[in-house]
């Protein structure tokens, strides 16, 4: 049975540093031994101030650093960001500030290592930091997805894929969301991180993860040794169910999660999460399916207003389905496979995920009369 430990904290660092070190210890960083290398992976998508609540809080990956260097162990702190350089997110966030005093390598992944996750995708390219660490540390933030509804604990070892080729096995998995969720759940189980604890302090609701969501306290650090069961606590403390989140739901199907959750502490009851709206990417009779995906699926849209035609959807979109012409910018739906990463990097919250209406009608056809 997975230990799941709730403790409630603000981001004060007197308040922060004993619940987390007191956390820590009650799942088990005494694994945690001298001399061993220690990788810690937060969310660091792309440059954010705390303030926005895009990525995991400095004074988290401040207290986890202190708390392995407390253990007598070599901490790192690495990521590879969608957008942005890895030392423009560390002044932005406040995490280089927050661990410059302390014996910490901060670094973007740069090596990969070609590593079997298993059927249906056999060898796929993994950080070498994340896969020869002696214990990694899993530092999620609690926000929403628009692709995948929420982006926890498990969704958070995929950052371990260095820089392209996380839209290249966007493009790969194309518009099936079940394949892309299979293809996180075994990434997560390659890596296997020793601990997670997931930043719920300050969480994001709405249309996340990046710029278009809204930030809402909820006030909780939860942690645990599995992942699996960290994402099962959310569901349940945000009243959502589980088979809606398919990480959690294709982690189930394969036998990785163990319903019987220890809960120790208050786990609060959240009845108003503004979840994203995300509908299915496939639906209805095979014979219409490429009709619907061209014409009727929930499509990236932009607000011309809002963009300042910096270029990095065009740069992230695994399709080339995004233009500039005239400083306004254009998909090619007839390319676009969905994938929403365009949504994730832009940095002014000009994108965002919409159902024509024509489509929204169809769908709802679809699915009283099939
Ligand atoms: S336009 Fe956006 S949603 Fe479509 S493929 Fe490109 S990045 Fe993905
Ligand atoms: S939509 Fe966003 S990411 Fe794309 S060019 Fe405009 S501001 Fe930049």
């Amino acid at each position: 049975m997975a230990t799941v430990v709730i403790r409630k904290s603000s981001y004060d660092y007197n308040t922060l540093r004993p619940a987390f070190f007191e956390l820590m210890n009650t799942i088990g960083g005494s694994l945690i031994t001298p001399d061993t290398r220690v990788l810690i992976k937060p969310n660091l998508l792309s440059p954010a101030t705390p303030q926005q609540a895009v990525l995991t809080h400095p004074h988290i990956v401040k207290a986890t650093v202190e708390y392995v260097l407390h253990r007598g162990a070599h901490p790192q702190v690495s990521d590879s960001p969608a957008m942005g350089s890895f030392e423009k997110i560390l002044k932005i966030s406040g995490i280089g500030d927050a661990v410059k005093e302390s014996d910490v390598i901060c670094k973007e992944f740069e090596r990969s290592a070609s590593i079997d996750i298993g059927e249906p995708f056999r060898t796929i390219e993994i950080a070498e930091d994340a896969i020869n660490a002696d214990i990694v540390i899993n530092l999620p933030k609690l926000k929403t997805h628009s692709q995948m509804l929420l982006t926890l604990g498990v969704k958070n070892m995929f950052g371990c894929i260095i820089g392209y080729r996380k839209p290249e096995w966007h493009l790969r998995t194309g518009v099936n969301r079940a394949l892309f969720a299979k293809l996180l759940v075994l990434t997560y189980q390659r890596i296997n991180p020793s601990f997670t604890i997931l930043d719920g302090i300050l969480a994001m609701e709405g249309e996340g993860p990046g710029s278009g969501g809204i930030p809402r306290a909820l006030g909780v650090l939860i942690g645990s040794r599995d992942a699996h069961a960290v994402d099962s606590t959310v569901c349940r403390m945000l009243r959502l169910d589980p088979e809606r989140l398919l990480t959690v739901k294709i982690a189930r199907d394969m036998g990785l999660i163990d319903d019987k959750i220890e809960i120790v502490g208050h786990l609060p009851k959240i009845t108003d999460f503004k979840f994203p709206v995300v509908v299915p990417l496939v639906y209805g009779p095979r014979i219409l399916h490429g009709f619907i995906r061209k014409h009727l699926l929930q499509r990236p849209v932009c607000d011309n207003n809002t963009c300042r035609a910096c270029e990095e959807c065009i740069n992230i979109c695994p399709a080339g389905a995004i233009s500039l012409p005239a400083k306004m910018i254009r998909f090619d739906y007839n390319r676009c496979i969905r994938c929403y990463c365009c949504i994730e990097v832009c940095p002014y919250g000009a994108l965002h995920a919409s159902e024509s209406f024509a489509g929204r009608f169809v769908r709802r056809a679809i699915a009283r009369y099939f």
